[in-house]
C-alpha cells in the first residue's frame, strides 16, 4: 500500500484495503472556455499525481456543454499546457463525446418518472425556487405523464421549440434543504454552433446532469473537483443512483488554490486581455500556465510548489513570495550566471592600455558539482550599474564611492579617482584605476575591499530592453473587491539596459542569473527581443521601502 500524503489518498487507500475499488482513475475537467491557470495545475498535479501514484489513469475530459463560451483554440491550448508540465493523460475525452448516451439516460429518467419537461422561463424557474428558509413551488408541469414527456423531449430535440421554452427538469424534492436537488434543470434549448458537433443539437445538457454520467462512461473511479462543488454532490449522487451505475463515481471536493496578488477567475483574466491591459493570455505577468511559461518560469518549479502548499479541506490563500521562492530555489541551482547592467555608467580605467583585452573567469553556476568557467573579455572601457555608485554614500557602503574601491567580478579592484559630471550635474562618466595584481584568483594586491559588483565590456555590450515585473494586482483586498480597484498601474520597469553578448550567442531558451540583480530571459515582444524577468533574487515586493 502506498503512503497517503493527503485526505484524498487516505480515502482511495482504505477503499482499496476494503475492496470497493480495485484500480484507479481520475481525470482533468477543464471547460475549453479559457486558458489554464495556476490553480488548474494544482488541480492537474492531484489528477495526475493520484494516477502515477496508484498506477491507475487519468483522461483529459474537456467540459464543454457550454458551446456559446467554448471554442477548438482553448481546447488546442489546455493540451500545450499539459503537455508542457509533463502529464501524460491515457484519452481525450468531451462531454460532446457522450451527447448521444446522456440524451438516452435523460429519456431513462423520464422514463422511471424521475424527469419532466417544464414550459416555466428560466427566469420564472428561478423565482420559484425558494431561499435557504423556505421551501420552492412545484411546476404546474411536474405531474405531466411519461408518455407527455417522452413525445415532449423528443420533440425539444427535433428544435420545435424556441430557446428557452422549455426544458427538462429532475423530479427530486422542491422542498430539499440543498437547492441544488429542488428539480434542477438537466437539459435546456439552446441554438449555438458547438465547436465540435456543429448544429447537430439544439439541446444541451446541464454539468450536473452531464458530469457524473460522463465520469462514469469513462470508468472515473474518483471524480476529484473543488468545494464549490460541495452542495452539488447529493445531485451527482442521485443521478448515478436513479440511472444504476455499478461502481458509481465517487465525488471528493478539496480546496482551490488562491494565491494573494493573483487573479484566478477566467473570467477576469479575459477582462484583461480583452481590455488590452495586458499583451495576451501568454502575457508574463498572467498567472495563466502560457504566461508562467512565457515568463520562463520552469515547470518542475511549479509542480514543486504544488506539492508543497498540499491538498486541503479548508480554502486558504497562499503568499506568493512563497511560490517565487520555489522558483528562485529551482533557478538557483539551475540558470547559469551572467552580468547585465540595467542603468549603465560608463566607466574608463585611464592606467589600462588602450585596445588591449583579456579574459576574466567567471564560474557559469556556483551550484554545479563539476564546476565550469566561462571567459568574459575585459578592457579599458566598461559600464557598471548606476545604483552601484554614490557620489554621497551612506556609512558601510561598500559599492563604487569617490576615493573607492570595489571588486570588479571575475576581474580586478578598481579605485574611483575622479567623477566627471554632465551639464545637468547628474554623474556622467566614472575615471577609476585598477589596482595591479588584484586580478581575482591571483590576488596579491593586499589591497582589501569588501564590495563585488558586475559590469559589462564597453566594446562588445550588447544595448537591450530589459523588463522588470511587478504583481498585477496589489496586496489588499476591498470588502465586495472588484479586481479592477487592484490592479497595480505599475506592473512593469523598463530599462534601456546593456549585457553580455554571451546572452545572444547562447540558447535563445536559457535562463539566466543576472548576478546581484534577478533571474531574466530572452522573449519576443512583437518582434522585439527584450529580457524579461523571471523573478527577483530577492522578495523585493514585500518589503516595506
Ligand atoms: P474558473 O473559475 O477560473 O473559470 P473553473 O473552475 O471554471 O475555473 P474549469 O475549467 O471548470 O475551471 O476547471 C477544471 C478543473 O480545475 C476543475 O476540476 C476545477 O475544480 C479545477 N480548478 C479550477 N480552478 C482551480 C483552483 N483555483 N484551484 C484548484 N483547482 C481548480
Ligand atoms: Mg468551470
Amino acid at each position: 500500500m502506498v503512503e497517503a500524503t493527503n485526505f484524498i489518498e487516505q480515502i482511495i487507500n482504505e477503499e482499496l484495503e476494503s475492496g470497493k475499488v480495485t484500480s484507479i482513475q481520475t481525470r482533468f475537467p477543464p471547460e475549453p472556455n479559457g486558458y489554464l491557470h495556476i490553480g488548474h495545475a494544482k488541480s492537474l498535479c492531484l489528477n495526475f499525481g493520484v494516477k502515477e501514484k496508484y498506477n491507475g489513469k487519468c483522461n483529459l475530459f474537456l467540459d464543454d456543454t457550454n458551446p456559446s463560451k467554448e471554442k477548438e483554440e482553448f481546447e488546442e491550448a489546455i493540451k500545450k499546457d499539459i503537455e508542457w508540465l509533463g502529464f501524460e493523460y491515457d484519452k481525450i475525452t468531451h462531454a460532446s463525446d457522450y451527447y448521444e448516451d446522456i440524451y438516452n439516460f435523460a429519456v431513462k429518467e423520464i422514463e422511471m418518472g424521475n424527469a419532466y419537461v417544464c414550459d416555466m422561463t428560466p427566469e420564472e424557474i428561478s423565482a420559484n425556487r425558494g431561499t435557504l428558509t423556505e421551501p420552492g413551488k412545484e411546476s404546474p408541469y411536474r405531474n405531466r405523464s411519461v408518455q407527455e414527456n417522452l413525445a415532449l423531449f423528443a420533440d425539444m430535440r427535433a428544435g420545435k421549440f424556441k430557446d428557452g421554452e422549455k426544458c427538462l427538469r429532475a423530479k427530486i424534492d422542491m422542498a430539499s434543504p440543498n437547492i441544488n436537488m429542488r428539480d434542477p434543470v438537466i437539459y435546456r434549448i439552446l441554438r449555438e454552433t458547438h465547436y465540435r458537433t456543429g448544429d447537430k443539437w439544439c439541446i444541451y445538457p446541464m454539468y450536473d446532469f452531464a458530469h457524473p454520467i460522463c465520469d462514469y462512461m469513462q470508468g472515473v473511479t474518483h471524480s476529484l473537483c473543488t468545494l464549490e462543488f460541495e452542495d452539488h454532490r447529493p445531485l451527482y449522487d442521485w443521478v448515478g443512483i436513479t440511472l444504476g451505475f455499478k461502481n458509481k463515481p465517487r465525488q471528493i471536493e478539496f480546496a482551490r488554490l488562491n494565491v494573494t496578488n493573483l487573479v484566478m477567475s477566467k473570467r477576469y483574466l479575459k477582462k484583461l486581455v480583452e481590455d488590452g491591459s495586458v499583451e495576451g493570455w501568454d502575457d508574463p505577468r498572467m498567472p495563466t500556465l502560457t504566461g508562467l511559461r512565457n515568463r520562463g518560469i520552469p515547470a518542475e518549479a511549479l509542480k514543486d510548489f504544488c506539492a508543497r502548499i498540499g491538498i486541503s479541506k479548508a480554502n486558504s490563500e497562499v503568499q506568493i513570495s512563497y511560490l517565487e521562492a520555489c522558483i528562485r530555489e529551482y533557478l538557483n541551482i539551475h540558470a547559469e550566471r551572467a552580468m547585465a547592467v540595467l542603468t549603465p555608467l560608463k566607466v574608463t580605467i585611464t592606467n589600462y592600455p588602450d585596445g588591449k583585452t583579456e579574459n576574466a573567469e567567471f564560474e557559469i553556476n556556483p551550484n554545479e558539482e563539476v564546476k565550469r568557467n566561462r571567459n568574459i573579455e575585459f578592457s579599458k572601457h566598461i559600464y557598471i550599474d548606476a545604483d552601484d555608485f554614490s557620489l554621497n554614500p551612506p556609512p558601510k557602503y561598500f559599492r563604487l564611492k569617490p576615493d573607492g574601491y570595489v571588486r570588479l567580478k571575475g576581474a580586478y579592484i578598481i579605485k574611483c579617482d575622479q567623477v566627471v559630471l554632465g551639464d545637468d550635474g547628474q554623474v556622467k562618466e566614472l575615471l577609476c584605476s585598477f589596482v595591479e595584481n588584484s586580478k581575482s584568483g591571483n590576488d596579491i594586491s593586499g589591497v582589501k575591499c569588501k564590495g563585488v559588483i558586475q559590469w559589462v565590456n564597453a566594446d562588445t555590450a550588447v544595448d537591450v530592453e530589459i523588463r522588470k515585473y511587478g504583481h498585477l494586482l496589489n496586496d489588499e483586498e476591498y470588502p465586495g473587491q472588484d479586481f479592477s480597484e487592484r490592479m497595480n498601474k505599475e506592473s512593469v520597469k523598463i530599462f534601456n539596459g546593456k549585457v553580455e553578448p554571451y546572452i545572444f550567442e547562447n540558447d535563445e531558451n536559457a535562463s539566466y542569473q543576472f548576478i546581484r540583480t534577478g533571474y531574466f530571459k530572452r522573449l519576443k515582444v512583437k518582434d522585439k527581443e527584450i529580457l524579461s524577468e523571471i523573478v527577483s533574487l530577492k522578495d523585493n515586493f514585500n518589503v516595506k521601502k
